[in-house]
């Protein structure tokens, strides 16, 4: 199978490689030459234009930063590629654009599926990300062990669309439930809690989640957690902003009384415009405390 490759960044420089390691031909472009000729040294074929990749493909991917690329990427590169070609969209976009984007292709004689990530930039170069895949059936079979390739699980969440949803969906649970654990550690301190004591009741009662027992917002319960890094990310607060914002468009659509989500959007928003961007989102605690 012969792979088109677009959008070589942070995340999709290390994912085209792990498919160069699994013996897929790729032909990568990116707009960034930087970015192209560092993939070129990991096997990609590189190429001088989105168009010129996609010519001989058999499945397109894309990785790239926004909707709206995603959306430019295809009017440029649907009408070139072979009928037929599948197109899997890795980057993380509005549900409303995934559709779109599969609309498009469909409609010029093409096939096309959303495959959004978790697991971040460590998970990408380790080929352990979590792939949330919108397809029909087949084609989701013929995806599949492409993808597998790069992550270590790959969920069918439903028809083109559905893994962007499961994925802001999930998020949306993970900053509220990241923003409720640091407030709690920051009511606990001024209760005269210690974090740990905290951590070994809320870790084995109902307060359990995953924000709290693996990317624990206060160093010392949790070794491996960023708050014992300076909050190196991990997930940084940018794409947690971008992704609630996602989700705050989605709820905005569709109606949902979701108080919270909404709530955690504009927090992370405001959280990402200082420092936060490139903190892990964990790093929240600390502007709930200094607000305290
Ligand atoms: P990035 O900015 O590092 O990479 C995006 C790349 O796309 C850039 O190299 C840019 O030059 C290129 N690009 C933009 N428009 C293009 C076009 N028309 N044709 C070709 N190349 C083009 O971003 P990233 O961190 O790799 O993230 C990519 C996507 O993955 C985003 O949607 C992001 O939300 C999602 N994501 C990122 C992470 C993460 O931890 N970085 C985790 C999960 C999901």
């Amino acid at each position: 199978m012969t792979i088109a490759f677009i959008g070589l960044g942070n995340m999709g420089a290390p994912m085209a490689a792990n498919l160069v390691k699994a013996g897929y031909v790729v032909h990568g472009f990116d707009l960034d030459e930087t970015a192209l000729n560092a993939a070129a040294e990991v096997g990609v074929r590189a190429e001088s234009s989105a168009g010129a990749a996609v010519a001989g493909a058999d499945l397109v991917i894309t990785m790239l930063p926004a909707g709206r690329h995603v959306l430019a990427c295809y009017a440029e590169i649907l009408p070139v590629a072979r009928p037929g070609t599948l197109f899997a969209d890795c980057s993380t976009v509005d549900v409303a654009d995934a559709r779109a984007a599969a609309e498009m292709a469909l409609a010029a004689g093409h096939r096309a599926m959303d495959a959004p990530v978790s697991g971040g930039v460590v998970g990408a170069s380790a080929a352990t990300l979590t792939f949330m895949a919108g397809a029909n059936a087949a084609d989701f079979a013929e995806a599949e062990p492409v993808l597998s390739a790069m992550g270590r699980r790959v969920v069918h969440c439903g028809d083109p669309g559905a893994g962007q949803a499961a994925k802001i969906c999930n998020n949306m649970i993970l900053g509220a439930s990241m923003i409720a654990v640091s407030e709690a550690f920051v009511l606990g301190e001024r209760l005269g809690l210690t974090h740990q004591a905290l951590f070994d009741v809320a870790s084995a009662a109902s307060g359990q989640c995953w924000a709290l027992t693996t990317n624990c917002p206060v160093p010392g319960p949790v070794p491996a957690s960023p708050a014992n890094h300076d909050y190196r990310p991990g997930f940084a607060g940018a794409l947690m902003a971008k992704d609630l914002g996602l989700a705050a468009s989605a709820v905005h659509a569709h109606g949902v009384s979701a108080e919270l989500g909404l709530h955690a959007a504009q927090i992370y928003a405001a959280f990402a415009e200082g420092e936060g961007a490139g903190q892990d989102f964990s790093a929240i605690v600390n502007t709930i405390r200094e607000r305290s």
